[in-house]
């Protein structure tokens, strides 16, 4: 006989992990007891020798679905004599640190109640257990149990309370537990009806073309018929996003298959029970309303994830524009009395309930790329809360992220906690939801940063929230190195490697803007090995907004002497004097600017309604098959940006121009890295065909090449690159390495 404590570390709570010990403590006949506790679980167990190996072995190898057990440590403790085997309640205080497991999609045995019409749950919009539901966005602080839940409102009825509390249970200790009973329910306003009458009223509502707004998981989607052009179109004015693409929720793989073309393993990404948004190539015949994705070759799709769109998707028969329900730039809606008055002049109708969302989050976007693991574009519900190695010293710290895809991230012990997506700070409600989410990380995973790390831009709002802390250690970490280290950081690597590092925009230390950015580091340091040639950004900002701009400054940098782009002459002159005066157009080494100039030059866009449009658009039209290619010497677009203006002067086709521009950006990449180890991210790597391209150069070249995969390559992964730095620089006996 022995008796074994042991304490389970790793994503515990809210898996069905009790239950799972439970079975398997009465299996092996042992005694003991079991418990979520702040720190993940503790239980004890007392019987023979062989059966308590046995039950240790198991205890990782056969955990439930949802689990994710990072450690197990055992210790021998004296024989009590204990009789059976209990789950005891969870005790109060201390110091949380037990994880929060993402948001995950319905599972199949709840699906089938959902549409049993013998079954108690039938159509009832809230069913889920241990294996499903709602999580981090329910939950307002840890050990993960219903009174720390938005649940806590609704007192379970006797039906529900014994499946909870039976250990043989699907819904033993499953803290959402609901039914029509007791649980939430719908509401349709401003009709004001209830439960199922509102949900039909909703889809019927969908069927004659209204824009209906539909409280889910993480906050409000604006709902509409995916193939009626007059509503999504009713839509997109009332939203005030002109072009940017709409995603839609089809009933079920198939019925994406019909949509947009996915390999198989594309298929399972999509119904994966993260159900991320998969951005696809769309079929020519797709039947969706031309405005839902307005010049874009790929369709986003996604999957029902709440038995609510599984409901709706099954009555409305169809597929479903589901875009956030937001005002174009102001954060997805997710309080009631605020979604009704933000929504109240966009949609027709409001779906509410009346389980409260705790923590707003997003639908997550993967890119699909062929042959390779997925561009994780956008790491929201679904992927958040959990956790990515991080190495260094452990030190508790936060780092603060960049400012326009804005994501923070908490670390202590060796493990990292990106925040979910949070947007463009410089909304007011965006910082607000940003300064409450890094709350929220901090209490959930009992963080008290030593160190705080931020962007070296001093006018970042996410500098100035890192500085205005008091009594920590500050980093200021260069935003291309950020993006370097995060790569590595999540392959396990430390470098040194190469990195190609190509985005928008990030402060220079040379007091350039630099986005074009070819640097040798490791998680500590960098040197910047290389650079596009810097050219002026006429008057700044406006340059971003309108494509054009860059075109006339990339041709009088490549000394053309033809006529220069613009919507008149006279205003194509004065940018012309811009760019050659140098007044209020900073110097820039952007490469997503070379990208607008291209796609100015080809006549895609000369303005743009959203970030990384005309990139987008110079993507979709590149001709598959043109192996033609630029002049890109040593990353100098000089040449390359004559070659375009002439081949378009001759009339060549935009798809064959955009293809060859592709080609002279990747093999002038793959030329410049002479380190074995290269990676590739920033936000002008979302472009796939880029990527594949030079990845593919590189590594017929011998490089080994890493590529962001847990994390954006866009700014959503600089807070992590950013702790990673912090955490490599910091170590516990030094002091004051805030500079770099
Ligand atoms: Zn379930
Ligand atoms: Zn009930
Ligand atoms: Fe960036």
């Amino acid at each position: 006989m022995r008796r074994v404590r042991a304490r389970v570390e790793g994503t515990v709570q809210g898996v069905g992990f009790r239950p799972f010990v439970f079975r398997l403590a009465s299996e092996l006949s042992l005694a003991g007891f079991v418990l979520n506790d702040e720190r993940g679980v503790l239980l004890e167990v007392e019987g023979g020798d062989a059966e308590v190996d046995g039950f240790l072995r198991r205890l990782a190898d056969e955990a439930p679905p949802l689990a994710a057990v990072e450690a197990v440590r055992p210790s021998e403790l004296a024989v009590a004599g204990e009789r059976g085997f209990r789950i005891l309640a969870s005790p109060r205080g201390g110091e949380p640190a037990a994880l929060v497991s993402p948001d995950t999609a319905t599972c199949d045995d709840c699906l089938r109640e959902l549409f049993d019409v013998e079954d108690r749950r039938y159509r009832y919009p809230f069913v889920n257990c241990t294996n499903c539901g709602p999580r981090f966005t329910i939950v307002g602080g840890v050990p993960y149990d219903r009174p720390l839940t938005t649940m806590a409102g609704f007192e379970m009825c006797p039906r529900c309370q014994a499946e909870y509390d039976d250990p043989a249970d699907r819904r033993f200790h499953a803290q959402p537990n609901a039914c029509p009973e007791c649980g939430p329910t719908l509401c349709l306003h401003p009709n004001e009806l209830h439960g199922d009458e509102a949900l039909r009223e909703a889809v019927a509502a969908l069927r004659d073309g209204a824009v209906v707004a539909v409280k889910g998981i993480g906050g409000y989607h604006l709902a509409c018929l995916a193939a009626r052009e007059p509503a999504v179109a009713a839509l997109r004015a009332r939203k005030h996003r002109e072009d940017k693409p709409f995603a839609v929720m089809v009933r079920d793989v198939a019925g994406a298959h019909q949509l947009v073309a996915l390999t198989a393993e594309e298929a399972a990404l999509l119904a994966g029970r993260d159900r991320p948004i998969v951005l696809a190539p769309r079929r020519a015949d797709a039947p969706v309303a031309a405005s839902v994705a307005p010049r874009s070759a790929d369709l986003g799709v996604f999957l029902p994830y709440s038995p609510l769109h599984h409901l709706l998707l099954a009555d409305v028969g169809e597929p479903l524009v589901m875009t956030s329900g937001n005002v174009s730039d102001e954060p997805i809606a997710h309080e009631d009395d605020d979604a009704l008055a933000r929504l109240e002049g966009i949609a027709d109708l409001v779906l509410l309930n009346d389980r409260p969302i705790h923590t707003r989050t997003d639908d997550s976007v993967l890119r699909a790329v062929p042959g390779r693991r997925p561009l994780l574009m956008r790491r929201s519900r679904g992927f958040v809360p959990d956790s990515l190695p991080l190495p260094g010293d452990g030190r508790p710290l936060l780092a603060c992220g960049a400012e326009l895809k804005s994501t923070f991230c908490v670390a202590k012990g060796g493990r990292a906690w990106v925040g979910h997506h949070i947007g463009d700070l410089k909304h007011y409600e965006v910082l607000k939801a940003y300064e409450a989410g890094i709350e929220q990380f901090e209490r959930l995973f009992a963080v008290v940063p030593e160190v705080v790390a931020h962007d070296e831009h001093p006018d970042y709002l996410s500098t100035r929230a890192a500085l205005a802390r008091t009594g920590v250690e500050t980093v200021a970490v260069q935003h291309h190195h950020a993006h370097l280290a995060a790569c590595l950081a999540e392959h396990g690597e430390t470098g040194p490697a190469a990195g190609a590092i190509y985005d928008g925009s990030g402060w220079g230390r040379d007091g350039t803007v630099w986005g074009g950015e070819l640097l040798v580091g490791d998680l500590r340091d960098f040197e910047r090995r290389g650079h596009l040639w810097p050219v002026r950004l006429p008057g700044g900002d406006k340059a971003v907004e309108q494509p054009w701009r860059m075109a006339v400054s990339w041709l009088l940098e490549a000394g053309w002497d033809g006529p220069l782009p613009g919507p008149d002459r006279h205003r194509a002159e004065q940018v012309a004097e811009l760019v050659r005066s140098g007044v209020a157009s900073p110097l820039t080494t952007s490469m997503g600017r070379l990208f607008d100039a291209v796609a100015s030059l080809c006549g895609l866009r000369d303005e743009v309604t959203y970030e990384g449009q005309a990139a987008v658009e110079l993507e979709a039209v590149a001709d598959a098959r043109e192996a033609g290619t630029y002049d890109m010497p040593g990353l100098d677009a000089r040449p390359t940006i004559l070659a375009v203006a002439e081949d378009r002067a001759r009339g060549v086709d935009p798809a064959v121009v955009s293809a060859r521009f592709h080609n002279a950006v990747a093999r002038a990449t793959a030329a410049a890295c002479t380190e074995e180890l290269v990676v590739l991210s920033g936000g002008v790597f979302q472009n796939r065909r880029l990527l594949t391209a030079t990845r593919d150069a590189l590594e017929a070249a011998g490089h080994r090449v890493l590529v962001p995969e847990r994390l954006p390559p866009n700014d959503g992964g600089i807070s992590y690159g950013q702790a990673a730095v912090a955490a490599a620089r910091s170590p516990r006996t030094a002091r004051g390495s805030g500079s770099g």
